[in-house]
């Protein structure tokens, strides 16, 4: 399979290291001209795939075509900081899903493990260390890897907060959540728009890293802008869709998959409505459905 042999480790580990070269040597060779210096850079970290058909990711989609899944974290640099955002699936996700998730929804979402994000920054020392993690929503897929950092505070706005201590398995695993109060950070977002959010944070001021509230797949679903230099501009909108083909062709998710995993899906077709005009407008802007295991390689081969 030919995302398989792609994502194992050491390959993905190069592709990471080449990214972060060329991220420096953008840099030095940016530095005559402040106005494009790239102060930030990612890293895509896969933890697991899985297998399923395209039926079960986009309505209309077909059963003969197969669509591989990727669960996973990206890991951000601006400057000397660092966070993640999410976690993919952790040193503890079996214990979790054996615990969590009832026998019925079980079939539904098999998973090969491969390194964990705490493992793979532990192996490579050349990544840099997040202070903070940041959730594009809480499902367990997501959230993982959450007790495998349990120094590190975690970033969600309330209704995400109070939807992780409200909803239960099969889309929030209580087991996943066990940090003390003091762990989480409640943030707010500002009444800015943003490439069609109403509401928005630029985190660090400088317009490269931009967090947009996206609502929808769950109250609180974050969406996450990188802008690098030279027009590089990049979207990871987390689980608003699972398939790139859905903003093209301006598609939910399948049926059931509706049902069972998006929390309002008006709010859902509103987004996807919003991201298709987006790409009309920026049609560089590179966006990264967190499962779409093509969007994943297409980032990697380019970059
Ligand atoms: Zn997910």
């Amino acid at each position: 399979m030919i995302h398989r042999s792609f994502f194992r480790p050491h390959t993905i580990l190069t592709a990471l290291l080449f990214l972060g070269v060329a991220s420096l040597a953008a840099a030095a060779q940016d530095r005559s001209s402040p106005a494009v210096s790239d102060s930030v850079t990612f890293f895509l970290l896969p933890t697991a795939e899985g297998q399923t058909r395209e039926m079960y990711t986009i309505s209309g989609g077909a059963f003969s075509t197969p669509f591989t899944l990727i669960y996973g974290a990206v890991l951000v640099r601006h400057g000397h900081d660092a966070f993640l955002f999410d976690t993919g699936l952790g040193e503890q996700v079996d214990n979790q899903f054996e615990q969590d998730m009832p026998w019925w929804a079980r079939p539904f979402f098999e998973y090969e493990k491969q390194q964990s994000v705490l493992k793979q920054i532990e192996a490579d020392s050349t990544l840099p260390r997040p202070t903070r993690i940041f959730l594009s929503h809480g499902h367990w897929d997501h959230a993982g890897g959450l007790v495998d950092f349990p120094d590190l505070p975690v970033w969600v706005p309330q209704q995400e907060y109070d939807f992780i201590h409200s909803e239960g398995p099969p889309a929030v695993f209580p087991s996943q959540f066990t940090l003390p109060d003091s762990q989480w950070h409640i943030y707010d977002f500002e009444a800015k728009n943003y490439a069609g959010f109403e509401h928005s944070l630029d985190l660090y001021g400088d317009g490269s890293v931009v967090l947009v509230l996206m609502g929808g797949h769950t109250p609180g679903s974050v969406g996450l802008f990188i802008n690098r230099s030279h027009g590089r501009n990049y979207l990871f909108p987390g689980d608003l869709v699972w398939n790139h083909d859905q903003i093209d062709r301006q598609k939910g998710k399948f049926w059931l998959s509706r049902l069972l995993a998006d929390y309002d899906s008006e709010r859902v077709d509103e987004v996807i409505r919003k991201l298709h005009d987006l790409l009309i407008k920026q049609p560089a802007l590179q966006i990264i459905p967190a499962h779409d295991a093509r969007s994943w390689d297409r980032i990697i081969r380019e970059h």
